[in-house]
């Protein structure tokens, strides 16, 4: 992998910018998967990611992590999961697997460098580093579909001996002290750090709204083989079906009931208020806690980016990624297209089609710039 450029700490743009065909921002899953079809087609691009490693999102989740998605169904383009199909990897081998991927198609990452902003001028995307910039004449945004960790607001009532943390930030049992745990979030993280904890804390879940559980396997099969062979991984939002999916989260492989039979945890409803070290749910109940976990979600951020391809409410403005913008895209969003746009093993399908888009944007430029000479 390539680590082109040092780790200037001030801000020296005196240099002549990089020109590239295209820059893509951000290494995760999305950014390799685009910088696979961009290699093959022969591209001059390179791929910026913030952090000083690769797989940055993946390394940060919690310790025992294991992905709902079997490992055949965890590849990205032209390089299978290894190991067992039907096992379900974990952080680590993700974290590994996508190192690897980046290191084998010799992808153009560039480690340290976030970026900080992009703006377009005439038919030039502008992107600005802490200490250098690029041009380029096309950008693909891979910013990741879980960027800024939610809290809600009432978590500064809260008394500061209460600990609280992100799920973002949590790591494994050791990080929340003796006593009770408040998991506050039904969704799969929330059941997960929930059950994890149950073995040495006494934990209470806050089930805000219930989602739609479905099991990990039935029949002997996984979950995503029905999807896959349904074709319901690939239904889009134009379809109703697609847009009923959309709206609703589901619960993989979790039940309320097992989590409180099996791991002895009490389930709440929604978290309403807080108080010293009293929590509040809609029911009225209260609970006294040493340590609130916020398994609440997170939100995307692109307020970074100068081009007006957002609506009022700061939403990208998209068809499958591509913006009105020509030449701006955006990649691995939460239903970009499909459920399985933000998941490892779909998120090529949407890769592909933007990779053809800039393969034909990139024919039609080079046409318009030769044009002047051939009439000469
Ligand atoms: C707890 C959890 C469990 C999940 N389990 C599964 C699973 O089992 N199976 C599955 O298929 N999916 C799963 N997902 C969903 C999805 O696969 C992951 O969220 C995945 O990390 C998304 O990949 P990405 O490349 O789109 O974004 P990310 O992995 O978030 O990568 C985005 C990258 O962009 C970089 N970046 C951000 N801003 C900038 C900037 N301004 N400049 C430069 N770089 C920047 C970040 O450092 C990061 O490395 C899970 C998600 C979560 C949160």
């Amino acid at each position: 992998m390539t680590r082109s450029f040092p780790h200037a700490v001030g801000r020296d743009l005196t240099d002549a910018p990089q020109r590239r065909e295209v820059i893509v921002v951000g290494g995760g899953q999305a950014g390799l998967a685009i910088g696979y079809f961009l290699s093959q087609q022969g591209h001059d691009f390179a791929i910026l990611e913030a952090a000083d490693a690769p797989a940055a999102a993946w390394r940060g989740r919690w310790e025992s992590l294991r992905l709902f998605t079997p490992a055949r169904y965890s590849s990205l383009p032209g390089a299978p999961f290894p190991g067992d199909p039907d096992r379900y990897p974990t952080r680590d081998d993700v974290a590994a697997y996508l190192s690897d991927y980046a290191r084998r198609f010799e992808l153009p990452v560039e480690f340290a460098s976030r970026v900080r902003s992009i703006r377009k001028t005439n038919a030039t995307y502008t992107v600005e580093l802490d200490d250098r910039i690029h041009q380029a004449d096309q950008v693909v945004v891979a910013t990741g579909p879980f960027q800024v960790p939610f809290v809600p607001p009432i978590a500064e009532r809260l008394d500061p001996e209460v600990v609280q943390l992100h799920s973002a930030a949590y790591q494994a049992p050791r990080d929340i002290p003796e006593g009770s745990v408040l998991v506050v979030g039904g969704g799969n993280t929330g059941f997960q750090i929930a059950e994890e904890l149950s073995a040495s804390h006494e934990v209470h879940l806050s089930i805000g709204s219930r989602q739609t559980p479905l099991p990990q396997r039935i029949f002997g099969r996984d979950l995503f083989w029905y999807l896959e062979a349904t074709g319901l991984i690939r239904k889009t939002t134009a379809s109703r079906i697609g847009r009923r999916m959309a709206g609703r989260d589901t619960l993989i492989g979790s039940l309320p009931r097992t989590l409180r039979r099996r791991y002895g945890v009490r389930l709440h409803g929604r978290t309403v208020d807080a108080t010293g070290r009293t929590v509040s749910f809609d029911d009225g109940e209260t609970l006294d806690v040493g340590a609130v976990i916020w398994a609440t979600g997170f939100r995307v951020d692109h307020s970074w980016i100068d081009v007006s391809v957002f609506d009022r409410t700061g939403r990208v403005v998209h068809q499958r990624g591509v913006t009105e913008s020509p030449g701006l895209y955006f990649l691995g969003l939460s239903w970009l297209h499909t459920r399985g746009s933000a998941l490892i093993g779909w998120v090529k399908d949407d890769a592909e089609y933007l990779a053809r888009q800039i393969a034909t944007f990139q024919r039609t430029a080079s046409r318009e710039t030769r044009a002047p000479e051939q009439v000469r």
